[in-house]
């Protein structure tokens, strides 16, 4: 790398972090925080709601989240391929596969254990739709607490650190990032903020730009399935 390219990587890099402090402002941090993905981590969204097209040599199929997750030309950055993510605009959609979703409560258990431990929580999706979602999860997320009892979230939820990185805000700070690296430039801000990060995702992308991250304080773990 000659020393242009480095002045520019440097610069780059300093931008992206005084924008991202600015994105996530937030109240009181614990020790260690809880962030997971939505789609097939937190909930299977309904599939009569929301999907993702896939155009490929003229042919346009409609894929469910895990159906995309999983996509080989997903996977490969198949450049041939075009994706359309308009479902996940509509702000109507987005709340309702949310609220008429299926928990998944392989992961859930894990959050409860962590929000037990005194972890805070916060959501890292690639959606957009940022503060529709954190008001239907606000509706649709509850944690089991020590005797059982089902409880609201109420402050444990750190909607401040929660992000939906399709938002223009974020395309804005990050540019033509990838979303699995979108996430991990937010991964790598909490990491900073917080003693432990413990960050659930089921997307195989995801796992691996988090973990090629090397953070000694990043601890990742692949979703459950229904
Ligand atoms: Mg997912």
């Amino acid at each position: 790398m000659d020393k242009e390219q480095l002045f520019n990587q440097v610069m780059w890099t300093h931008i992206v972090e005084s924008f991202v402090n600015d994105l996530f402002k937030d109240e009181q941090t614990s020790k260690g925080i809880v962030v997971a993905d939505i789609d097939n981590t937190l909930v299977e969204p309904c599939p009569e709601i929301i999907g993702i097209y896939k155009t490929k040599n003229g042919k346009t199929e409609w894929l469910t989240c895990h159906e995309y997750d999983t996509d080989p030309d997903l996977l490969d950055d198949n450049p041939d391929v075009q994706w359309d993510y308009s479902d996940f605009y509509d702000p109507e959609k987005a709340r309702e596969s949310i609220l008429q979703g299926i928990p998944i409560l392989g992961n859930l258990e894990i959050i409860d254990q962590y929000i037990q431990m005194g972890y805070d929580f916060a959501f890292l999706t690639a959606r957009s739709n940022e503060d529709v979602i954190k008001e239907a999860l606000e509706k649709f997320l509850k944690y089991r607490d020590e005797t059982g009892e089902l409880k609201h979230l109420k402050n444990i939820f750190k909607k401040g650190f929660s992000a939906a990185i399709g938002d223009d805000k974020y395309i804005q700070v990050f540019g033509d990032l990838n979303a699995a690296q979108k996430k991990g430039k937010v991964l790598e801000y909490l990491c900073d903020k917080y003693d432990r990060v413990i960050f659930i995702d089921d997307s195989p992308k995801n796992l691996k730009v988090a973990k090629e991250l090397g953070l000694l304080n990043l601890e990742i773990i692949e979703a459950k399935r229904n």
